[in-house]
């Protein structure tokens, strides 16, 4: 990919947009644009067949004047420095639209990781720490799991952070249990989703009941929004990997999906299921949309074949703003992903905390507060939408560069 990524494309659209409304200066809108830093190593790695090969990788530091960089980490082949600039950039908007005290980062290695074998993921993983391991840490910069990574691959960060600096568990988050992981950190982006969507239906007299659901993507967050959105009585009715999508009227079972896809690597070719050419899941005559997989998936070649009443936001930029506009005309809401898909980086924050004060939190009390925070999130973009008449994305921004304005502001800057 050349050129700005569409997410860091979105993302500048979105903040000019709520620097005009804001009535925020051209250096206030450069600043919010620009990261603070930019990492990109090369990383040298022998294969199992004993060829060296090479691998690129990058973290972008975008904000911290409201607290550390925080943000995931995604092993992907088409990770490049643009759309892990999108996506620090998102970072920032997400921590400060559910009022955590962290800024915004995120990172990447260009790779494929189901061509890479569990030893070289481990080199790969552990060579990356220790090219970037100066300008990572609990104060500084924290990273998390993303697309094509894992409680596992964090857990080899924590290892070789903490070889370097002593026992360090809060320099990044998402680890297994067994290291002093959060309860409830696996399934809280997706059971986010399933908390935005009950605000949505409160504020907007959307019955849940019965509603229908289609999502792209069945990795952590696909997985756990099918979950609690089946919880809270919805039907998912289309389910889609990278490789196939499947649909059922009737409702899918995910379960069974699941070990299907844990046993022979594929959704599709069950009984009773319907096959989806690529893409088609997206296009699903449905209540609610959940694209979660990649960005840019909605633009505005298939954004007027969308058949869903509302998008919620699973992944990081799915829609475009040229999609934005599109679908605004044909009045399909979006929920944008900085406040849908924010439980995974608020219950990021829980852990965080836990292992900064040396506690352990049960889940009750991770669900309780995640509740809190994501519906109090919810509820004010729903408010500041209504009051200005805006879309729920603006209302978002508004909310979030006003916010990361007032720390800069009183930082003297
Ligand atoms: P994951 O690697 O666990 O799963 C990604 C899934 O998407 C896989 O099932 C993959 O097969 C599928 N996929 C890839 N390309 C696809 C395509 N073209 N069509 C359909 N499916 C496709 O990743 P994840 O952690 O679930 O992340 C998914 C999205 O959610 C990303 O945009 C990520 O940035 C965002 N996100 C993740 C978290 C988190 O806590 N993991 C938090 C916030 C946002």
């Amino acid at each position: 990919m050349t050129g700005k990524s569409s997410m860091q494309s979105s993302y500048e659209v979105s903040l000019d947009a709520a620097c005009d409304r804001l009535g925020y200066t051209e250096s206030t809108r450069r600043l919010l644009s620009l990261a603070a830093l930019e990492l990109k190593v090369e990383i040298p790695i022998v294969r199992d067949n004993g060829e060296l090969a090479v691998f690129s990788g990058y973290r972008v530091q975008h904000q911290n004047v409201r607290g550390p960089c925080k943000g995931g980490l995604r092993y992907h082949p088409e990770v490049d420095i643009d759309e892990v600039r999108g996506l620090a950039s998102l970072m920032t908007m997400k921590t400060a639209l559910v009022d955590i005290p962290l800024g915004g980062g995120k990172g990447g290695i260009c790779c494929n990781p189901r061509e890479l074998s569990t030893r070289e993921l481990e080199v790969l993983t552990r060579k990356f720490v220790k090219r970037i391991h100066r300008e990572i840490g609990p104060n500084s910069d924290i990273m998390a799991p993303d697309v094509g990574t894992n409680a596992q691959v964090m857990g080899w960060i924590h290892s070789e952070y903490s070889a370097i600096y002593g026992h360090s568990p809060a320099a990044v988050t998402g680890k297994p249990l067994a290291l002093g992981g959060s309860a409830g950190r696996d399934k809280a982006t997706g059971h986010g989703i399933g908390i935005v969507i009950q605000a949505y239906s409160e504020r907007y007299g959307t019955p849940l009941e019965g509603a229908t659901v289609a999502i792209q993507g069945f990795g952590n967050v696909g997985v756990h929004a099918a979950k609690a959105l089946t919880d809270l009585g919805m039907k998912v009715i289309a389910v889609s990997d990278a490789r196939s999508a499947v649909y059922r009227r009737e409702g899918v079972d995910i379960s069974a999906l699941s070990k299907q896809k844990s046993e022979r690597g594929l959704l599709a070719d069950v009984d009773g299921y319907q096959r989806l050419d690529p893409g088609k899941e997206l296009e699903v005559e449905c209540d609610y949309l959940v694209p979660a997989a990649l960005g840019g998936v909605i633009n505005d070649e298939n954004a007027p074949r969308i058949k869903a009443k509302t998008i919620v936001e699973g992944a990081n930029g799915p829609v475009t703003s040229e999609a934005d506009k599109i679908l605004r005309r044909r009045e399909i809401d979006v929920v944008p992903d900085i406040l849908a898909n924010s439980g995974g980086v608020i219950v990021s924050y829980f852990e965080w905390v836990q292992n900064l004060q040396r506690q352990v939190w049960p889940l009750k009390q991770i669900d309780d507060e995640l509740a809190q925070i994501l519906g109090n999130a919810a509820r004010q973009v729903f408010d500041h939408a209504a009051q200005k008449e805006l879309d729920l994305r603006s209302a978002a921004f508004d909310i979030s560069v006003r916010r990361v304005k007032e720390a800069l502001d009183a930082t003297g800057i």
